[in-house]
């Protein structure tokens, strides 16, 4: 690991005003579990970090009426204990519980596991989040069976990383951001994107940008997170499918659906074919739609299947169904 300059702001205001203009010059560093690593391997090499462990504006939990407030700095065990995710967004208390790591869930925060850099072999070997050389991509002539089998065309073939992204895009969640230029607010789903060239990032954060929380809105009890998994290990999914669900009775009034580990990004699945069908109808529904433009890798055709499978029980169980 190379030296590095270590900053411990208090306020935001402080930790925004030590960031930097690349984020070679500077780095946040909330619970350090995925940026440690990376720095140990030199494949990120910030010289400054700026620790949030203490600012403690941005740790902690609050619902009201409208829905969650959730600090960036909150731990990932705080949101499996917390009574109000479990009852008010239960496929966020399934998509935190489901990061099986004790340790990874007491260090690990709500900014970072969004924010986590994608667990592509290449990437964190140091050969480039394209991870290409002069024949072309290492990912299609390599072991890809982890990797990407939608929005694969171009030349990041590295999935996504976040178990907790697919169900709040469902949500609907907000994200505020802080930069010396001011706050901004945006839906999560836009703090992600395909990067096109070498260098490009997949998070649309500027370096001198700081999470600061999100906004979960819970006017539907109806959602739910389902992962599938190698056996029990602590591996992150090979596919998952979070779900939202507004029920008129026995029939999907409205539904989104968005699959995680599969894409570069989080992947939202079409879902205007649910509307109007029976819970069961429309959870077929959405294991056809969830498959629709896959662009597998002879390697992972599995995870096309896979993501079908976790579309269609993650619309059961926004529904409270068994499967
Ligand atoms: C064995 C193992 C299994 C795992 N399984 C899963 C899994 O199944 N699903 C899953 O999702 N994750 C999994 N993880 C990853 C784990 O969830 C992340 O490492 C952790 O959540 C990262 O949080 P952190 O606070 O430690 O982030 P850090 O390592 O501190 O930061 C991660 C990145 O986010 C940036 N960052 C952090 N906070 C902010 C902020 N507020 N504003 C701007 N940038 C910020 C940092 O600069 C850095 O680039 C696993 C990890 C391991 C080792």
């Amino acid at each position: 690991m190379n030296r590095f300059e270590y900053a411990h702001p208090t306020t935001v205001d402080e930790a925004v005003r030590l960031l930097g203009s690349t984020f070679d010059e500077a780095a946040v560093l909330a619970g350090g579990t995925d940026l440690l690593s990376l720095m140990k391997d030199f494949v990120v090499e910030p010289k400054r970090l700026v620790s949030i462990a203490g600012v403690a504006e941005l740790a902690g939990l609050a619902a009201d009426g409208a829905g969650l407030r959730i600090g960036a700095a909150t731990t990932l065990d705080a949101l499996v204990d917390s009574n109000d995710v479990r009852v008010l967004a239960p496929g966020v208390h399934q998509a935190a519980t489901g990061i099986r790591s004790r340790q990874m869930r007491a260090m690990g925060t709500v900014g970072g596991e969004l924010l986590q850099r994608p667990r592509c072999w290449y990437f964190r070997r140091g050969l480039g989040l394209l991870a290409q050389d002069a024949g072309g991509s290492l990912v299609e002539r390599g072991d890809h069976r982890d990797h990407a089998v939608f929005g694969n065309a171009g030349a990041a073939k590295f999935v996504h990383a976040s178990s907790l992204a697919p169900i709040l895009i469902a949500l609907g969640a907000r994200a505020t951001l802080r930069s010396p230029r001011g706050e901004r607010s945006t839906p999560v789903a836009e703090l992600f994107r395909t990067p096109a060239r070498e260098g490009e990032r997949e998070s649309t954060l500027a370096p001198d940008e700081l999470l600061t929380h999100l906004d979960v809105p819970t006017g539907s009890p109806h959602n739910a997170t389902v992962e599938i998994r190698h056996r029990r290990g602590l591996d992150w999914p090979q596919a998952a499918a979070a779900c939202a669900l507004t029920l008129d009775g026995e029939r999907v009034a409205e539904a989104a659906l968005v699959l995680g580990h599969v894409a570069p990004t989080p992947w939202i699945v079409d879902v205007e074919g649910l509307r109007g069908k029976t819970v069961d109808e429309a959870a077929v529904a959405a294991g056809e739609a969830a498959r629709k433009g896959a662009t597998p890798l002879p390697g992972n055709v599995h995870k096309v299947e896979l993501a079908k499978v976790a579309a269609r029980r993650a619309v059961l169980a926004a529904a409270r169904r068994s499967f």
